[in-house]
């Protein structure tokens, strides 16, 4: 976009998970980007403190994904894998699979978060269906999750602003309740130290409600990243593993955000020590660069389904772009990357300083949360006015003015800075975040 965009050029654009009419009437814009920083149309640097959005870990431009991408272009612009297959898409399969946990090493390719949670979903219906229980039909997800806007992402969701306008579409699930408990909660540095049985509620209420025998799989962000950095507590998600295992239940790790490096380690069995059934990846794999996501599937799932007459497809599904020759070559270049740079490593060592940082900010009038882990954390602001997200709203146009790009779920400004940063670019974000956030005016009682 060029620094003569004028506001009547905005129009067309019907931008996605925008307040449209606000935006046109006061529009941030960027025009360019290099490192951990965007340029706006009129040359002001914006430090991204969200890695654009959770993706771009390796910092933007990075030259050899820039040059990978631009290699693929001009050798194999375009190849469906539907019935033709080009090797880009299986080294990226493989390669991916060697990340994963043992036993996980088939890898089903698509475009964006949302498109992976719907495959998985359809893999989980059609395992059920292939071993002779075709019964098991009902997803658990979980409040206040986000598994992006597919029919199936927004029936396991727990966004309830994003399920409202659609509901006779809703697959058939029910939702454990959120992992956040602002009184125990508020201020913890990490995960939290308590709070491992609400897990039980999986068994306890939704098992014993709709029985084990209609379940198909249950759904979690091992961290929920898009309703502000909601962490799990200690013991937690090895609750949710054995109550499936003993009920025979599937597990789905969305690993959209946690994979491939945020919280100091590729999938969150590095860093939780469980391992799910189906790991749904996307943003970072590609450090953003071009659109990439997937499923990593437990090889006994996948063999179940090898079956039927040979010349048929086993599972009736995906999509014109899946294993695009372009995003497979983001993809490789992304992996050469994280691999040479240490960057998983790098991240997880400025995941104390960011801690520090932010939790500085815990007496800051108007915040009543600071939850942080790995290289992500949620500073969440009092309600004002009644209104929900209008704090977030006015602290993020805030922020963008001080020099800060950040995301504002609600009222919680999140902060996932790319793991190419120093400590110095941490405390530069938090800096500028707390500057924004005393430009708003909180009333008195909720100063207290
Ligand atoms: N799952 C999780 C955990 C996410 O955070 C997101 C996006 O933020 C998605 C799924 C959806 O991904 P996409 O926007 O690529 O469809």
């Amino acid at each position: 976009m060029s620094a003569r965009t004028t506001p009547h050029q905005l129009d067309a654009f019907w931008m996605p998970f925008t307040p449209n009419r606000q935006f046109k009437a006061a529009p941030r814009l960027v025009a360019s980007a290099q490192g951990i920083h965007y340029k706006t149309p009129d040359g002001r640097q914006i430090l991204d403190g969200t890695s654009g959005l959770w993706c771009v870990g390796a910092g933007h431009g990075h030259p050899t994904i820039s040059s990978a991408i631009r290699q693929q272009v001009d050798t194999l612009d375009y190849a469906s894998s539907f019935q033709v297959g080009h090797p880009g898409a299986f080294e990226l399969a493989e390669r991916i699979a060697e990340l994963a946990p043992p036993g996980m090493d088939r890898v089903f390719l698509v475009n964006s978060g949302s498109e992976a949670c719907d495959t998985a979903m359809k893999i989980a219906m059609a395992y059920w269906q292939a071993v002779g229980q075709g019964e098991r039909t009902l997803f658990v997800g979980r409040e206040r999750a986000f598994h992006g806007v597919g029919f199936g992402g927004i029936s396991v969701g727990g966004m309830v602003n994003n399920r409202r306008a659609f509901g006779p579409a809703l697959l058939r699930s029910d939702h454990l309740r959120s992992t956040w408990d602002p009184a125990t909660q508020a201020f913890v540095r990490g995960q939290p130290a308590t709070g491992a049985e609400m897990a039980d509620e999986l068994e306890q209420r939704i098992v014993a409600l709709h029985g084990a025998n209609n379940i198909a799989a249950v759904i979690v962000e091992p961290v929920a990243g898009s309703t502000g950095v909601l962490v799990p507590p200690v013991g937690y998600l090895q609750r949710l593993r054995e109550i499936c295992d003993r009920h025979g239940l599937l597990l789905i790790f969305d690993e959209v955000i946690t994979g491939f490096g945020r919280f100091g380690g590729y999938f969150a069995v590095d860093v939780f020590g469980v391992v799910p059934d189906m790991i749904l990846f996307a943003k970072t794999v590609s450090n953003g660069a071009a659109p990439l996501g997937g499923v990593i599937v437990r090889r006994e799932l996948h063999e179940a389904l090898m079956q039927g007459p040979a010349h048929l497809a086993e599972l009736m599904h995906g999509y014109t772009c899946s294993g695009h020759p372009l995003a497979c070559a983001a993809g490789l270049a992304m992996l050469d990357v994280l691999r040479d740079e240490d960057l998983v490593e790098r991240a997880c060592q400025l995941a104390r300083p960011l801690e520090d940082a932010v939790h500085a900010l815990d007496e800051l009038p108007g915040v009543v949360s600071v939850r942080n882990l790995g290289l992500a954390a949620g500073v969440e602001l009092a309600v004002t006015q009644g209104q929900v997200g209008r704090s977030g709203a006015r602290v993020q146009a805030a922020a963008f003015e001080c020099g800060l790009l950040t995301r504002a779920p609600g009222d919680t400004i999140v902060l996932a800075p790319p793991f190419i940063c120093n400590p110095n670019d941490i405390h530069a974000m938090v800096d500028r975040l707390a500057s924004a956030i005393q430009t708003v005016e909180f009333p008195q009682e909720q100063i207290a």
